[in-house]
């Protein structure tokens, strides 16, 4: 039988599993603080539990199971990107961004593929495996922050932003962030902390009843219900009017600004009348629209705007006073578009570093 792993248990479930070995109250803080403070690689390490308590614990659980598949550094030395393996084998990506400003930040996935199909996205294009366990998605930040300690830096920030639906995976999502945030933990502040959506909208409203300070950014790439349900097909579900509210709804109880994002396609959704219908749509919002480029996939035939279109989308924008900010993709020379490593190790098995070439 596959042993469990240590970060699948809460605090709560990790005391219950101690005090059902007959140990006292303070061990699961004290084991909590080596696996989320320290970071410890295994239980050995934990050298103030007793030997017994140790042996317990590694014949009970494993200290994590992502495998690393494979490592892509980009070029300007400032992107990794990660192939991680589950034990039934399916792979997830996450990536590290540094930053001039010591700002670094991990893009972690909350699903293996994703189901809402997505026309231009790798990830929607492979269609859906399975939710990731809380422990699975708190494992990949930790992986970095681990990694950055020992080079004496600190992981400063997280977006949920890797494979896959966040809000379509609630409960696993929110127990990860809590983890995340845990000031005993790996302590990143909720503002420090930003999750993506497609616009589940009934799971919005519900994120924002958590009253977390968490970011929300918001996958529009389109301002009219037919332009976006081609695009998105879960805007036949719940159509931008909806969306909208949910929205409101979400900055009036995290009192927050909200993000939108816009990946521009040429001749698509990069058009004047598409940006004055944004500008109408977004007038008077509290939130910022991130114009990204299109980063072409093999699935679709899009291409991304260029730089004379952006900056004319961009304009129309400011002249309804709606702030944006033209994104490059970090790392295009390594794929780093979510799920876009995995499906060219998949399609073209393509020779890429792995693991072992680079340890
Ligand atoms: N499922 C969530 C989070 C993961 S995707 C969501 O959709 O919001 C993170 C962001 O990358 C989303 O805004 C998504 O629309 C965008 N994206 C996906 N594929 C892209 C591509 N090929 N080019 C540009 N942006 C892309
Ligand atoms: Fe899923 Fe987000 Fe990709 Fe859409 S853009 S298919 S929601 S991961």
């Amino acid at each position: 039988m596959q042993q469990q792993s240590i970060y699948d248990l809460s605090l709560a479930e990790l005391t219950e599993t101690l005090a059902g070995w007959g140990q006292p109250a303070y061990r699961a803080r004290q084991v909590w603080e080596w696996l989320y403070q320290h970071k410890v690689r295994d239980f050995e390490a934990m050298s103030n539990l007793p030997r017994a308590l140790r042996e317990r614990l590694q014949a009970g659980f494993v200290l994590g199971r992502l495998e690393q598949e494979a490592e892509l550094h980009s070029t300007d030395g400032q992107t990794v990107k990660r192939l991680l393996r589950l034990p039934d084998g399916q792979l997830i990506e996450s990536v590290l961004m540094e930053y001039d400003d010591h700002r670094r930040t991990a893009c972690i996935s909350t699903q293996a593929g994703c189901a809402m199909g997505c026309v231009f996205c790798a990830t929607g294009q492979m269609g859906f495996a399975r939710h990731l366990t809380a422990g699975e998605i708190v494992e990949q930040a930790l992986l970095f922050a681990r990694q950055l300690e020992s080079e004496g830096e600190r992981l400063s920030n997280i977006v949920l932003m890797g494979m896959g639906e966040p809000l379509h995976n609630y409960d696993q999502t929110l127990e990860a962030i809590r983890r995340l945030n845990d000031e005993h933990g790996l302590n990143i502040g909720q503002r420090h902390i930003t999750l993506s959506t497609v616009g589940l909208v009934p799971a919005i409203r519900r994120f924002a009843d958590e009253k977390l300070q968490v970011g929300l950014a918001i996958s529009l790439h389109a301002a009219t219900d037919e332009e976006r349900s081609k695009l998105l097909p879960v805007n036949r579900r719940w159509p931008l009017a909806d969306l909208i509210e949910a929205v409101h709804y979400y900055i009036g109880q995290a009192g927050r600004r909200v993000t939108f994002e816009w990946a521009l396609i040429a001749g698509e959704n990069d058009t004047p009348e598409q940006a004055h219908k944004l500008g109408h749509l977004l007038r008077g919002l509290k939130c910022h629209v991130n114009l990204i480029p299109l980063n072409p996939t093999s699935g679709y035939a899009g291409r991304p705007s260029d730089p004379v279109r952006v900056k004319a989308f961009q304009d129309i924008l400011e002249s309804y006073r709606v702030s944006s900010t033209v994104r490059v993709r970090r790392g295009i020379d390594i794929q780093a578009g979510c799920g876009q490593l995995k499906a060219e190790v998949q399609s073209q098995g393509k020779k890429v570093r792995t693991a072992e070439d680079h340890d």
